[in-house]
């Protein structure tokens, strides 16, 4: 609660510095009359954005779940091509990103394409 009482905190001094006041108007929720931390716990509201990712994340770290290739770390013959592989959340939409996944394993378990030795999720471009 504490951290997100200090991201509304942040968002709200972004949303309200000079840089921004071409493009600011009146704060819609929770409002500006609301400002201490426990009417803003009252008046919160807070959801998942349905996007839960990494629960088998891919890598090569003691955490991870499955390796380069989809293949579960120590298990013979058993891929995961999901949303859990994500090693951490994309900035993107899930949707896309499971299909380009399910591509990917596509080509990996026909032997279409080269798999790279390194996670490029999240690598600089
Ligand atoms: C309400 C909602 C709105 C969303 N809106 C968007 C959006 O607008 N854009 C976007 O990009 N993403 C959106 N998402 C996220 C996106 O849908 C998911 O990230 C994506 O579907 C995850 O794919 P997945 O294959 O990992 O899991 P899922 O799509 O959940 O697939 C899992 C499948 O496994 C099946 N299953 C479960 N248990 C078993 C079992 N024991 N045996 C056999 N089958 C089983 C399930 O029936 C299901 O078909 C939304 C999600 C929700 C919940």
């Amino acid at each position: 609660m504490d951290d997100m009482l200090a991201g509304l905190r942040l968002a709200r001094a972004v949303g309200n510095s000079r840089a921004m006041s071409s493009w600011r108007n009146d704060e819609v929720f929770p409002g500006a009359a609301v400002h201490d931390g426990g009417q803003l716990q009252r008046s919160g509201s807070v959801g998942t954005y349905f996007h839960p990712v990494g629960t088998c994340k891919m890598g090569t770290d003691p955490a991870a779940v499955v390796d380069l290739e989809l293949r579960v770390h120590g298990v013979e013959c058993l891929r995961i091509v999901d949303a859990s592989v994500m090693p951490s959340l994309p900035a993107a939409n899930t949707n896309a990103t499971v299909r380009a996944i399910a591509e990917r394993a596509v080509a990996i378990i026909t032997g279409d394409e080269h798999v790279p030795a390194e996670p490029v999720i999240g690598a600089a471009a």
